[in-house]
C-alpha cells in the first residue's frame, strides 16, 4: 500500500457504504492526506459530499469492479454489507476489518459465540430455527424473553419481546419465519458500550467506556466518560475488546454494547465498524473512533482516546433543530449529515462537551423532539 505523503501519492481508501459514518470517515480521514471513495445504493448517500460515489447495488458485479480500481485499502461503514460483495472486494484489495469480522458482526449467534469463546460475560440465549424451537426455548429459558433476527437486525427492527404465550405463539410468523436469537429479557441497570481500535501492528487504544440510552430502540443519547467508580468496568470493558480483536486479527475500529446488571457487564452485541455510541469521540477526544479508524486501515500509528472533558451526545431523530438554536447552547457541536428528515431516521447528532454537558443535553433534547 502507498503510504501517506509518499511521493506525493494519497491513499485511496474504499469504503462499502455512503452512509453517516462513511461521511465522517471522511471528514477525519482527508486531512491525513486519504482520499475516499464509496460505493452505495442510493445517488442520495450522505458521503456524496465527501468522496467520490459510485452508485450500485453491493452485488452488482460492474459497481463493485468500478468501486475496486485503483484502490490500496478497503473498509465498510455499514455492516449488513452482503458477505459476498465483501469477499469479493477483499480479494482485490487489502480490506480492514476483514470479511471474517463482518460475517461475525452479520449473525447475533457468532457475535455470542465468540463472546463465549473469548471469556466475555453474556446472558442466556439459544437459537430457534423454527416456530417450534421458539416454543421449545420459552418452555426451558421461561418468560419474559426476547427475541431477534439473526441477521438484519439494527436500531430495535427485527425484535420482539415476548412477556405472554400469546407473544410466544406469534413470535415465529410475525418475525418473517427467519433463523433467529432468543436470549432472556435481561432487567438492566444501564447500557454502555466499549469502541476501541487495533492497529495494523497490533496497536490497541481503547475509548472511555460510554454509558447509552435508547428510545424505541435506537440510541438517543450517550454519556462519556460513563459512571464508573475506580474504572472497573471501563478497564475490563477494554480487556473484553482486546481479547476479541486479538482473537480474530482484527485491524479498524470495534464497538461492543453491554447490558450493566448488579454491576456486571453482560455483552449484547459488537458492531465491527465505527459505532454510534462513538460519535461524541469527533469533540471529546483529540483523536476520534473515526480518525482512529483511518489510522489503523493505513497502517498509521494510531492517535490518544482520553476524554477531554465530560461529553454528552444527544442524536437528532426524525427532525433537524435550527443550527442557531444549537450553536447557543455552550460547549455544543452540531453535525448536520445531510439527510432528508423522515420519522425514525438519524439525521445528526450534537455533541456537547465541558463541565455542563448533561445540562446542555437536556436543552439540546427538547429542542429536538423525537418523531
Ligand atoms: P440490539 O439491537 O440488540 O442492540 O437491541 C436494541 C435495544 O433493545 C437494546 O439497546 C436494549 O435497550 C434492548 N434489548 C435488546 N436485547 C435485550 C435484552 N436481552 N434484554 C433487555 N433489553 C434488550
Amino acid at each position: 500500500m502507498g503510504q501517506t505523503g509518499q511521493e506525493g501519492a494519497r491513499v485511496l481508501v474504499g469504503v462499502l457504504g455512503g452512509g453517516q459514518l462513511g461521511r465522517m470517515l471522511a471528514l477525519a480521514g482527508l486531512p491525513l492526506g486519504l482520499r475516499f471513495r464509496f460505493l452505495d445504493p442510493s445517488p442520495e448517500a450522505p458521503a456524496r459530499e465527501v468522496g467520490e460515489l459510485v452508485v450500485g447495488d453491493f452485488d452488482d458485479p460492474g459497481a463493485l469492479d468500478r468501486f475496486c480500481a485503483g484502490l490500496d485499502v478497503a473498509t465498510f461503514e455499514f455492516e449488513n454489507v452482503p458477505l459476498a460483495a465483501a469477499e469479493r472486494v477483499a480479494a482485490r484489495v487489502a480490506m480492514h476489518p476483514s470479511p471474517r469480522a463482518l460475517a461475525t458482526g452479520q449473525d447475533r449467534l457468532s457475535e455470542k459465540a465468540l463472546f463465549r469463546e473469548v471469556g466475555v460475560g453474556v446472558h442466556d440465549f439459544a437459537a430457534a430455527a423454527s416456530d417450534a424451537d421458539v416454543r421449545e426455548i420459552a418452555a426451558r429459558l421461561g418468560l419474559p424473553l426476547i427475541a431477534k433476527t439473526r441477521r438484519m437486525g439494527y436500531d430495535g427492527k427485527g425484535q420482539m419481546v415476548l412477556r405472554e404465550q400469546k407473544d410466544v405463539d406469534a413470535c415465529w410468523s410475525a418475525l418473517g419465519g427467519v433463523p433467529l436469537l432468543v436470549e432472556r429479557l435481561v432487567p438492566f441497570e444501564r447500557e454502555v458500550s466499549i469502541v476501541a481500535c487495533r492497529g495494523s501492528s497490533g496497536e490497541f487504544a481503547g475509548y472511555p467506556l460510554t454509558q447509552n440510552t435508547h428510545v424505541r430502540g435506537i440510541l438517543r443519547e450517550s454519556v462519556a466518560p460513563a459512571p464508573d467508580p475506580g474504572g472497573r468496568m471501563s478497564d475490563e470493558a477494554a480487556r473484553h475488546a482486546r481479547r476479541i480483536m486479538e482473537r480474530i486479527g482484527y485491524v479498524g475500529v470495534l464497538a461492543i454494547e453491554f447490558f450493566v446488571r448488579d454491576g456486571e457487564l453482560l455483552a449484547n452485541e459488537m458492531a465491527p465498524r465505527v459505532h454510534n455510541s462513538g460519535h461524541w469521540t469527533i469533540d471529546g477526544c483529540a483523536c476520534s473512533q473515526f480518525e482512529n479508524h483511518c489510522r489503523a486501515i493505513a497502517g498509521l500509528p494510531l492517535g490518544p482516546t482520553a476524554a477531554r472533558a465530560q461529553s454528552v451526545m444527544v442524536n437528532l431523530i426524525g427532525h433537524v433543530p435550527r443550527a442557531e438554536e444549537v450553536l447557543r447552547v455552550p460547549g455544543a457541536h452540531l453535525h448536520l449529515y445531510g439527510k432528508a428528515a423522515r420519522p425514525g431516521r438519524k439525521v445528526g447528532h450534537v455533541t456537547i462537551v465541558g463541565p455542563d454537558a448533561l445540562a446542555g443535553a437536556e436543552r439540546v433534547k427538547a429542542m429536538s423532539l423525537l418523531t
